[in-house]
């Protein structure tokens, strides 16, 4: 397919520069001997992306928690490449940035999915921007309902693209968003959107690594944050089919967090503190925690 060859020609032309920025921004946050292992690197963030669901109290735009970027909801499910905004029928999705509409219609014979008919009607847009590590950046939003934009077109940030469905292989109506770096039509060039949506004012975000003492990704690890206002549980991502960012390195995210104080508690296999540390959200930041486990 022409479009394909076109885009892995552009990721080869920044082959050499990707992989020189991506080694020196993943030294960052993998040296727990020689740096603190909570640190804020702001020179890493890119949270640039608004949510493809606008603000209004009866929609969700904030992204299923029981399904998240890296999950298998408690393997019931696949490993989850995007995340879930789940919506009513017919509710209105936006383009999250401005860019060039690169595909637009029912994926039942070009292949964006891991089979044909996976993201039923979907659109994929690829941004003017690039990722700190020089990739290009695509969204896709999938099991749409009807689509408002065709290939080619030229759309502004916040146009309206289409809406929610539930084509493809859903379960009830929700939109699918991902991120793709590089490769629109590769299921398996996805990032987690968590790392590229704007944060809400007050906000933060609390990431990192859990790593062997081989310095190896831990899989499918559960770690509880919490203070007094709130308690999340989240998994480390469940296997090396799920992507880090290229910049930040992390097997896991925890996402839309007042500013505060929390606990972090990597729990161990037979239900009992692996790990514990206080870390600190900041508004509109990203704090990176470095966790290594014997
Ligand atoms: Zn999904």
């Amino acid at each position: 397919m022409n479009r394909r060859i076109g885009y892995l020609l552009i990721r080869l032309a920044l082959g050499v520069a990707l992989g020189i920025a991506a080694l020196a921004a993943l030294a960052q946050p993998s040296m727990p001997g020689f740096l603190p292992s909570v640190m804020p690197i702001v020179p890493v963030e890119h949270n640039w992306l608004f949510r493809p669901i606008q603000l209004d109290d009866d929609l969700s735009h904030v992204a299923d928690r029981t399904y998240p970027y890296g999950s298998t909801q408690g393997g019931a499910r696949a490993v989850h490449l995007g995340v879930e905004f789940v919506n009513r029928r017919g509710t209105a999705i936006y383009a999250s940035l401005a860019g060039t509409v690169v595909f637009a219609g029912k994926d039942d014979e070009t292949q964006l999915g891991p089979q044909l008919d996976y993201y039923g009607a979907a659109v994929i847009i690829a941004h003017d921007v690039e990722s700190l590590a020089g990739e290009q950046i695509f969204t896709l939003y999938g099991h749409l309902d009807s689509i408002a934009v065709e290939v080619g077109q030229e759309v502004n940030t916040l146009d309206l693209i289409g809406s929610v469905g539930s084509s493809g292989v859903a379960i009830g109506a929700h939109l699918h968003y991902e991120i793709r770096a590089d490769d629109p039509f590769d299921y398996r060039a996805t990032r987690n959107p968590a790392l590229w949506l704007q944060h809400y004012a007050g906000h933060g975000l609390v990431i990192g690594a859990v790593q062997d003492a081989h310095g190896e990704f831990i899989y499918g690890k559960r770690l509880v944050l919490r203070n007094d206002k709130l308690t999340r549980d989240v998994y480390t991502y469940a296997s090396q089919l799920v992507n880090p960012d290229t910049v930040w390195g992390e097997n896991f995210t925890i996402s839309d967090l007042p500013a505060g104080e929390y606990q972090l508690v990597v729990l161990s296999d037979a239900g009992g503190i692996a790990y514990r540390e206080m870390v600190t959200v900041a508004p509109l930041r990203t704090t990176f925690v470095t966790i290594a486990l014997d």
